[in-house]
């Protein structure tokens, strides 16, 4: 069948030390994912499973850069993320065999608008305003499993305008990857594509037009945003 409009773009996200890219089908995102977090935004992380939202394709920002703050917020956070690709989906995935579901890892920053989010809790709303918006989900070049190994432990930490704000380990996760994939593949049907944002440390915070975000994940490189 022939398109009425022009096909959309499917977002590429670069392959680190390759000339290829990564094509983008689904962002899903954990919430509550580090204990501390969760009690910093006043949930018993002892009694949580997992909580999952999703952003669109295209909220994407491969490599970051300059970002532009966004409309109907006077208080946007950031939270520092590992990302998965994944090279491989499913249903009803056995943590066993999440692994290999793996193409590679990233990190990435969750934007959020906290003042929104905030009101959706209070009356029970989705998230999606909160966190699917533009230009929401700015990711790093994606390291393959080939060459920067399984990624369960190593430091995770984020800095605005070179003053750190967050550091944590991803060996603090609740859920692991493995785990988080798990679950996933038992709500949606995952495929290659996918992208997972992990959930983020403690000490997130407001950010303000002007302010540069630097943040980083051990072996995986680093990410950094310029908030217009
Ligand atoms: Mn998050």
């Amino acid at each position: 069948m022939e398109s009425v409009l022009p096909i959309p773009a499917v977002p590429f996200i670069p392959v680190r030390d390759s000339s290829s890219g990564f094509p983008v089908r689904r962002i899903y995102c954990v919430g509550r994912n580090y204990a501390e977090h969760a009690r910093e935004m006043g949930n018993d992380p002892t009694r949580e499973t997992p909580c999952f939202f999703s952003k669109p394709q295209d909220a994407v920002v491969p490599g970051g850069g300059e970002i532009a703050y966004p409309p109907a917020t006077s208080n946007l956070h950031y939270e520092v993320e590992l990302v998965v690709a994944l090279a491989k989906g499913g249903r009803d995935i056995p943590v066993a065999e999440a692994p290999a579901c793996v193409f590679g890892y990233a990190v990435g920053i969750d934007l959020t608008r906290r003042d929104l989010q905030a009101k959706a809790k209070d009356k029970g709303q989705p998230w999606d305003t909160s966190k699917g918006f533009d230009q929401s989900a700015p990711i790093s070049p994606i390291t393959p499993i080939s060459s920067g190994g399984w990624r369960d432990s190593g430091a995770i930490w984020l800095a605005v305008n070179g003053v750190e704000k967050q550091r944590g380990d991803l060996a603090q996760m609740t859920w692991s990857v493995a785990e988080v994939i798990a679950h996933l593949s038992g709500l949606f049907a995952l495929a290659p594509g996918d992208l997972i944002f992990t959930g983020t440390p403690a000490g997130v915070g407001p950010i303000v037009r002007g302010d540069r975000i630097r943040c980083g994940i051990d072996g995986l490189g680093e990410l950094e945003i310029v908030l217009l």
